[in-house]
């Protein structure tokens, strides 16, 4: 199999350019996933590690325990191109071109590599549908599987947040078909209405789309002082309020059965718990969008409830309250084995 990717990958075709940062984003405006936000590399790589670092992205999803069908990236690694510009500019944006089967990395920013990667992978010729779950999951498996510093934060704590309440395999299912249906449908079976859960989905499209006109607003402003007097930005800090109410009544309602459920590892189930009340507490909360923080101990309930009932004491919660904080969500990776069985 190794064999395989290496041939592949020597099909690759680097090409070195030196071009301004603006036209680009003219000459795609359609069908291609752009990312709004790059990562600066931290790792120094030049672009003739590129080819290296693709190999060794397949290896580590090959050795890695999630499921992702790579059947379609051996196809498209025959013919794929990636072009490395300079354009001086750090956040300008790296993408993928679905259409001529292209990479566009940024020379000042080649960290998005891996997770540009990924778009290859999952582009099979079908439309998800939601960019906002496409951009989500993209980057919280790069951030996983790559240890790459997490860009889409919304996107990635919402990720987070359906990966335990519906399974990874779910979550996995759903990009590996193109499938959004599947995340709609397994929300409406934690709340039984459907209309509901077809909401959320279009309202996470809705905050992406926002959200992106955000961070153009500031690649072209420097600051966000205009933006923020926008209607956009209300609308997009009341989307991210309701969203968060939604979101807090599926998990709720998610641990209030998963509590009760014979045969659970309570330890396990507080670990999931703590994490999601992190992801809540801080990653869908961004110093930019100045939505109001509840002022609740969500989950108190049921955090009460697992520790009465399983008798867990202080020292257990506070391994457990470490151990959420490594928690990985659609990898399973870290050496702990509670995720493994999603
Ligand atoms: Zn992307």
């Amino acid at each position: 199999m190794k064999v395989r990717i290496t041939s592949f990958a020597l099909a690759l075709v680097l090409i070195l350019t030196s071009t301004t940062g603006c036209s680009l984003s003219k000459k795609n405006n359609n069908g291609n996933i752009k990312e709004s936000i790059s990562v600066s590399d931290t790792k120094n790589d030049t672009e003739l590690s590129l080819q290296d670092r693709m190999i060794a992205f397949i290896e580590l999803i090959q050795n890695s325990d999630v499921d992702i069908d790579l059947t379609n990236f051996f196809e498209k690694a025959k013919t794929l191109q990636i072009v490395y510009e300079k354009t001086g500019d750090q956040y300008y944006n790296s993408y993928y071109d679905m259409d001529q089967n292209v990479i566009f990395i940024n020379i000042d920013s080649p960290g998005a590599f891996e997770h540009e990667l990924l778009h290859v992978i999952f582009n099979n010729g079908l439309d998800l549908g939601s960019v906002f779950i496409e951009e989500g999951i993209t980057e919280l498996l790069s951030s996983e599987l790559n240890n790459t510093p997490n860009t889409y934060r919304y996107n990635v704590g919402v990720v987070k947040i359906l990966a335990t309440i519906l399974g990874r395999d779910k979550v996995m299912e759903c990009i590996n078909k193109k499938d959004l249906s599947i995340l709609t449908e397994g929300l409406a079976s934690i709340k039984p209405a459907v209309k509901d859960a077809e909401e959320v989905m279009q309202y996470l499209d809705f905050e992406h789309k926002l959200n992106q006109q955000m961070h153009q607003a500031f690649f072209k402003e420097g600051n966000l002082d205009k933006f923020k007097e926008t209607e956009e930005y209300v609308t997009l800090k009341n989307v991210r309020n309701d969203l968060t109410t939604r979101l807090k009544i599926y998990t709720k309602n998610y641990f209030i059965n998963k509590v009760r459920e014979e045969g659970i590892n309570p330890e396990e189930v507080l670990i999931e718990m703590l994490s999601l009340l992190d992801v809540f507490e801080i990653e869908l909360f961004d110093p930019d969008v100045e939505i109001e923080r509840a002022n609740d101990f969500f989950l108190r309930d049921e955090v009460s409830y697992l520790m009465n009932t399983y008798g867990i004491d202080e020292e257990t919660y506070n391994r457990c309250y470490e151990l959420s904080k490594s928690r990985t969500y659609l990898v399973g990776s870290n050496g702990t084995s509670f995720d493994k069985s999603k």
